[in-house]
């Protein structure tokens, strides 16, 4: 019987470059390499380079982008597709999109009264203050007088014109998770949704950043907010069947906003998410401060994805001991026969669940372990073991 061969692509959300971080900031785009292995899927990396409140230049966002996708590319990472939300094309498509949402009905200027900071990372209706994305940003929110941590001023009211999304009939869906226990968490914020309005634009932004993110609407100009905007990466892919979003534990409520957003446009495409431990390394000293950069020129990608892969607790957060890259550099030294296991094609139509299920079964911080140990040991490996050493020295 032939077998429905469907069109998988494995994402992360679009990541800022940073390169004075550790190894964790590489962990999301590692999990998404390794599950891509696992099912055959085409691998997207894009990449966020527009922020309101930073600066902005386009050829320091190329220097950014090429040093990132050089690191990937030194980790054993090839993307089929890459992705920047500074894009000529990208650009077409946001204007594509906000004349649907205006067709639609769902997309309207309104002047209501936002809670806003001086520095302008805090532009929030008055009423939405105790949602979702706001703890990181504001110090002592429900308290009386809650505060910006970016520029510690307090939060005035102010009346602004704004456009905000409707999202009270649009859309409400079902998001399959890995590992399952994040299920609960996804359907609440999913929920959250329909009862409130979104607010896409903002009020502060550069110089730089103004034509990329402006948009006429019943002649009056509007900022996009730069999340709203990057949160559209996923409209472009028209032409598959499945996307996977690997997505670290902190970034589970932007990973959901893409998908609500994907799914007005999109709603063919039957999207999960996969839902990564954040890692942190230490060493004798505590926090490892070794950069990425670093790491690579110091070990092979090998022993970096290895040490990666010992994280995988598929709990929420995971902490490991960075000295076992001494460990791992003395056990799997890579014997190149074991180079060539390639693994089954798993795109059958049942995949997306079963898939990452038997995923994180088959790639997890005790399988690692043994295997480290097995060969170490010089102790037989199975068939499956080759093939996640095999995913794992790249
Ligand atoms: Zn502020």
């Amino acid at each position: 019987m032939q077998e429905d061969k469907r069109t998988v692509v494995v994402t992360t959300l679009p990541v800022t470059p940073k390169f004075n971080r550790g190894l964790g900031s590489f962990t999301t785009v590692f999990v998404a390499d390794m599950f891509n292995r696992w099912v055959g899927g085409r691998l997207f990396t894009p990449v966020n380079l527009i922020s309101r409140i930073k600066k902005y230049r386009r050829s320091e966002a190329d220097v950014d982008s090429a040093r990132y996708y050089d690191i990937l590319m030194k980790l054993g990472i090839v993307p089929v597709r890459t992705w920047r939300d500074d894009d000529p094309d990208f650009q077409e498509r946001i204007k594509s999109i906000i004349e649907f949402f205006r067709v639609e009905g769902i997309l309207t200027p309104r002047c209501i009264s936002l809670l806003s900071c001086p520095c302008g990372a805090i532009e929030i209706p008055s009423d939405h203050l105790l949602t979702l994305y706001n703890s990181k940003l504001v110090e002592n929110l429900s308290g009386q007088n809650p505060v910006c941590r970016k520029c510690s001023n307090s939060l005035k009211e102010v009346q602004m014109m704004v456009i905000k999304l409707d999202t009270s009939a649009v859309y409400e869906r079902e998001l399959s998770c890995t590992p399952s226990f994040w299920e609960k968490e996804v359907r609440n914020l999913f929920a959250g949704f329909p009862k409130k309005e979104i607010i896409i634009s903002k009020r502060a932004v550069i110089e730089e950043t103004k034509e990329l993110l402006g948009v006429t609407f019943s002649e009056e100009t509007y900022y996009l907010d730069p999340v709203f905007r990057w949160s559209q990466f996923l409209s472009g892919l028209d032409d598959v069947d499945d996307v996977v979003i690997v997505t670290g534990s902190r970034t589970v409520p932007y990973a959901v906003l893409s998908v609500w957003y994907a799914g007005i446009i999109s709603p063919r495409i039957n999207f999960s998410l996969l839902v990564h431990p954040s890692i942190t390394f230490k060493d004798d000293k505590g926090t490892m401060r070794a950069t990425t950069e670093e790491l690579l020129d110091r070990y092979s990608r090998g022993e970096i994805r290895t040490l990666l892969g010992v994280g995988m607790t598929w709990g929420k957060e995971s902490i490991i001991d960075s000295s076992l890259l001494y460990l791992i550099g003395h056990s799997i030294a890579p014997p190149k026969l074991l180079l060539n296991s390639e693994l089954p094609e798993k795109r059958s139509k049942d995949l997306i669940l079963s898939g990452s299920r038997s995923f994180i079964r088959w790639f997890n911080t005790k399988k690692v372990k043994e295997l480290i140990t097995r060969v170490r040991r010089g102790h037989q490996i199975t068939q499956s073991d080759l093939q996640l050493l095999s995913a794992l020295l790249a």
